[in-house]
């Protein structure tokens, strides 16, 4: 498994680390031929890689503090209303077309006592992976208050994307696990995602149909107040 992820992990990074340095290249050395639409398509493909080699390095530096049992959390009271909004102030920036992106968000705000960076980076991870693998429709996602007992919030972003296979929807949660190798990743965002979920006292799961799309929750113990 070691083996088979450093083969991967250098060819994850190179891919991204080669379009940077290439295309910073091109636009140094050839600025004046270049039209202002090339000049800034060149920078977004420079900003976007830069961003994806970002969070791969983000995931191994969470992975090995995971490993050497150093991640740290800091719970504090948090409105998820405002989580949700931050969130979708940040993906509509990076619209795609064909795809919309909302917060889908109940009257009610709920509060929850988390650690809120954590929270957020998988909500982020979940709506990463939903952009990825979804090419038209839409990705949503919110949080629900469970109505009969009201002691969790589920956390969700659900996506009309490629859809997982049922037999492979166990196996996504572990380490370096992809339904696809041939697809961009290194298999360890949701790994990640889970171990964080435990440390927030909460559990993470997926509803998926191939061909239909993926619903991934976050359910988390809601022993704080609701507020209208
Ligand atoms: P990575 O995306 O880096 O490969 P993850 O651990 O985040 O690693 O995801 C593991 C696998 O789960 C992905 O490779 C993909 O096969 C599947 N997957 C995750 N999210 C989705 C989604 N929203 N739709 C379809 N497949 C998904």
């Amino acid at each position: 498994l070691k083996s088979a992820f450093l083969a991967n992990m250098s060819h994850e990074i190179r891919t991204p680390l080669n379009a940077i340095v290439g295309f910073s290249d091109v636009i140094s050395t050839t600025y004046d031929e270049l039209s202002e639409e090339e000049r800034a398509d060149f920078v977004r493909l420079i900003s976007i890689n830069s961003e994806h080699l970002v969070r791969l390095i983000d995931d191994i530096l969470d992975l090995s503090k995971i490993e050497s049992n150093t991640i740290k959390f800091t719970f504090t009271d948090c409105s998820l209303r405002s989580l949700m909004i931050d969130v979708e102030k940040e993906q509509t920036m990076k619209p795609i077309s064909e795809i919309e992106i909302k917060a889908s968000l109940p009257n009610e705000d709920v509060y929850i006592n988390t650690d809120i960076t954590r929270l957020k980076q998988v909500i982020c991870n979940f709506i990463n992976n939903a952009r990825k693998f979804t090419e038209k429709g839409y990705i949503h996602f919110g949080y629900t208050v469970d109505s009969i007992h009201a002691d969790s919030v589920h956390v969700f972003v659900e996506d009309t994307g490629s859809g997982i296979p049922q037999e492979c929807q166990k196996e996504i949660f572990d380490r370096f696990y992809k339904v696809d190798t041939f697809k961009q990743g290194t298999g360890l965002g949701l790994s990640i995602c889970k171990t964080i979920a435990e440390h927030l006292q909460g559990e993470i799961s997926v509803t998926s149909k191939p061909g239909k799309g993926s619903c991934f929750t976050v359910t988390l113990p809601l022993d704080i107040k609701i507020n209208d």
